[in-house]
Parts: structure tokens; C-alpha cells; sequence
């Protein structure tokens, strides 16, 4: 028994920067967890964003155990087959001609902003350096990517941050041109913001960000890492638009629960990573490639993206009934299977009460930021777990409001 791990095992022997919930899932299946004393739970968290098809989804299973009986690692002194054939399915499946493998959000993005800065500086000198980004953004936690995200709380206390890095409003294109002059190396936004609250750029933004790169010789990256892989309905997000970037980053769904990154981008810019400027020892193992390679294939199909529509709307119609009876939202955002709904002003910065509560009534649930309930499922999550998940938010939000 004494050999079972608690939750008090977490605050005495893991440092203290994260504050799990009480209970600790111990199995997962399709869209439902069970934890250590056997309760269930319907699992709208999805690990946020990355569960894309839920709990030890058949197709990534057979994937993974048929990967780990042949070979896992190699290092970057040879290739892999799985890499290769990830490479050349993202390729075949994008604007993109090139592909760097990595192993998360975080580092695809420090590859796409130092390949931006490369770029600018191998074609344009030294003087092409700024990186334009933006307010509430989040880009991962290396140094570079926290400080190019757009929320302080994340960079500071960390020393001296690197240079050449400004911060326009989100969805407001004279920021932008304020911002942008000729020694701006690359534009980065999430075309759908997740960590800032579930807000979807608008399609004037997005082509007005594409119009003021090409005047100003600089790279558009579109990170991606929450809003792509099927999630929104289309592939990536930025298919939905109609607005291609220089740069995409991929994480989360991609792997579907396993730690897989990749990096976008074209014939035109990729050559400046000659040999030797980037690398990762992990980047394309055949393991986490297999996986990603068979999650794309799956994913990456009519009836999955269909689906993930017809979810929404599914979604929209509970949360409405929902709070037609509670009045605890002001509106409800973003595309496809990443859903934020905003607080009413009456409960301003309280979206993080709900979640014990749904966890106690056997929901899991996010939140994004102080004022916003996010959902995040799987892309294939059954419709009546979609009704039962709501069902018990329902009655999570009930007891909210009664305590509030
Ligand atoms: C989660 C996230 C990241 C960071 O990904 P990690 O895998 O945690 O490093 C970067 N960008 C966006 C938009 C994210 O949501």
C-alpha cells in the first residue's frame, strides 16, 4: 500500500511549479479517465490540446508497440524511416517544402524564431533582427520563446532578456504598423490565441500581418502548436484562412499525447540551417515519428475534420443551454474543438473555481487564463460523452453559482 503515490508526493518531492488538481488519473480510454480509487471522469482537457484522439487510441497503440519492437533512437548521425515518412506526409499535406523534428511546442518555436533571425541575417546583415509578436501570446517557456511570448508574468525575473523583441495588440493591425519597419526579421502570432483566452485572429489580421511582411521583407510564422492539427476543423488553422505563413510550428496533437514537434517552412528559407546551426538529440526519433505519422494519417481525413465540426456545434448548443439556466458566460469563442467560454463580468477572474467542482461532478475541463473555461477534447470524442461531460458541467456550474 505504502508503495502507492499520493498526491502529497508531489509537494514533497517535485518542485513547486506547477499545482496539479487532488485526484491523479491512473487510466485513460478513448474520452474517459479513471483515477486511483476507480472514478470516472469525461475528459473535455484532452491534456490540453494534445490528447487529439484521446486515451490509448488503437491506431497510435499499434503504432507505438509496433515502433518499439523494432528500433526507437538513433540520434541525428542517421535517419529514420518513421522521420522521413513524417517529413514528406507534412510536406505533401502543407504549403511547406521542409520540415525540422523536434520534440515540443517550445522548441519548434525556438527553431522557427533563431531560423527567422538566421534568415534575416545570412540574406538582409545584422541590422534584421526584430521580431514582432504579441500581447498575451504564448510561444513555450525556453528563454527565447518566453520572452518573445506576450505575457510578462513568464519572462520576468529571469535576468536580462534577449533584444530585439516588441509586442503589438493582438488583432489590431496599426499596432503592427507602428511596429514593423525594415530590420523586423519575422511576425509571429497564433492565428487562433489559446494560453491568452481562445481568441481567433480576425481573416483582416491575418492578411494584413501576411501584407506587411512582404512589404517589409519579413517571415510570417504562424505557431500553431494548440490550434493545429485538426483541431480547428481543417488541418491547420491557418488552411480555414486562406493565409499562408513562411513558418508553422506543430506540437500537441501531433503527437497525440506523445512528445513530437515539427517545424514548417519552405525551399526559399530553410537552406540557412546549413549543417550544424540547430539540432536535437531526440528531434525525429523513429518512436515519437511513428506516432505522429500515424496520428496525421488519421487525422487528416474528411470524416475526422467533418467531425470535429459537427462537435462544435455540438458543444455550442450545450454550452448555450447551459448558461441560458446559469448566465455565467458573456459569449462563447474559437474554432472547432478548442472552445472558450468568457466569464460574465459577475464572475470576473473565477473560471479557475469551476474546475474542482467539475472534477468532483466527473468532468475534466481548462481554463485559459482568468477569464475563460476552455475545452480541448479529443477530435474524436463520442457524442454521448459529450453529453454526459456536459451534463455534469452542468451541474458543476450549478453549484458554482449557488457558492458564488
Ligand atoms: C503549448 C504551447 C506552446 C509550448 O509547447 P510545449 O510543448 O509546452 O513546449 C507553444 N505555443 C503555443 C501556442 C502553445 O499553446
Amino acid at each position: 500500500m505504502t508503495d502507492t503515490p499520493t498526491r502529497a508526493d508531489f509537494d514533497r518531492y517535485m518542485v513547486p511549479n506547477y499545482a496539479p488538481q487532488q485526484r491523479i488519473p491512473v487510466r485513460g480510454e478513448g474520452s474517459r479517465l479513471w483515477d486511483q480509487d476507480g472514478r470516472e471522469y469525461v475528459d473535455f482537457a484532452g491534456g490540453i490540446a494534445v490528447n487529439s484522439l484521446g486515451h490509448c487510441h488503437p491506431v497510435l497503440v499499434d503504432a507505438l508497440k509496433a515502433q518499439a519492437d523494432k528500433l526507437w533512437h538513433l540520434s541525428n548521425v542517421y535517419t529514420n524511416e518513421p522521420a522521413l515518412k513524417l517529413a514528406r506526409a507534412l510536406t505533401e499535406r502543407t504549403f511547406a517544402d521542409k520540415v525540422y523534428l523536434c520534440s515540443s511546442g517550445g522548441e519548434a518555436n525556438e527553431a522557427a524564431l533563431k531560423l527567422a533571425r538566421r534568415w534575416a541575417h545570412d540574406t538582409h546583415g545584422e541590422n534584421k533582427h526584430k521580431i514582432v509578436s504579441f500581447r498575451q501570446s504564448f510561444h513555450g517557456r525556453t528563454f527565447f520563446t518566453v520572452s518573445v511570448g506576450g505575457q510578462p508574468k513568464y519572462s520576468q525575473g529571469f535576468g536580462p532578456v534577449p533584444g530585439g523583441i516588441v509586442h503589438g495588440e493582438f488583432n489590431n493591425l496599426d499596432s503592427v504598423r507602428e511596429l514593423i519597419d525594415a530590420d523586423t526579421c519575422a511576425v509571429i502570432v497564433e492565428p487562433l490565441q489559446g494560453e491568452g483566452g481562445i481568441v481567433p485572429a480576425t481573416q483582416a489580421f491575418l492578411e494584413g500581418l501576411r501584407a506587411l511582411c512582404d512589404e517589409h521583407q519579413a517571415l510570417l510564422i504562424f505557431d500553431e502548436v494548440q490550434s493545429g492539427m485538426g483541431r480547428p476543423g481543417t488541418l491547420f488553422a491557418y488552411m480555414r484562412y486562406g493565409v499562408t505563413p513562411d513558418i508553422l510550428t506543430s506540437a500537441k496533437s501531433l503527437g497525440g499525447g506523445f512528445p513530437v514537434g515539427a517545424m514548417l517552412t519552405t525551399d526559399r528559407i530553410a537552406p540557412v540551417f546549413k549543417l550544424g546551426t540547430h539540432g536535437s538529440t531526440y528531434g525525429g526519433n523513429a518512436l515519437g515519428s511513428a506516432v505522429a505519422l500515424a496520428a496525421l494519417e488519421y487525422i487528416d481525413t474528411p470524416e475526422v475534420l467533418e467531425g470535429v465540426q459537427r462537435r462544435h456545434e455540438r458543444f455550442r448548443e450545450h454550452l448555450d443551454t447551459l448558461n441560458s439556466k446559469h448566465g455565467v458566460f458573456q459569449g462563447v469563442r474559437g474554432m472547432g474543438l478548442l472552445i472558450g467560454a468568457q466569464m460574465a463580468p459577475e464572475y470576473e477572474g473565477r473560471a479557475k473555481e469551476i474546475l474542482p467542482l467539475a472534477i468532483e461532478e466527473g468532468v475534466m475541463a481548462l481554463i485559459a487564463g482568468p477569464n475563460v473555461l476552455r475545452m480541448a477534447p479529443s477530435l474524436v470524442i463520442p457524442e454521448a460523452d459529450i453529453d454526459e461531460g456536459m451534463a455534469r458541467l452542468d451541474r458543476a456550474i450549478a453549484r458554482f453559482v449557488e457558492s458564488a
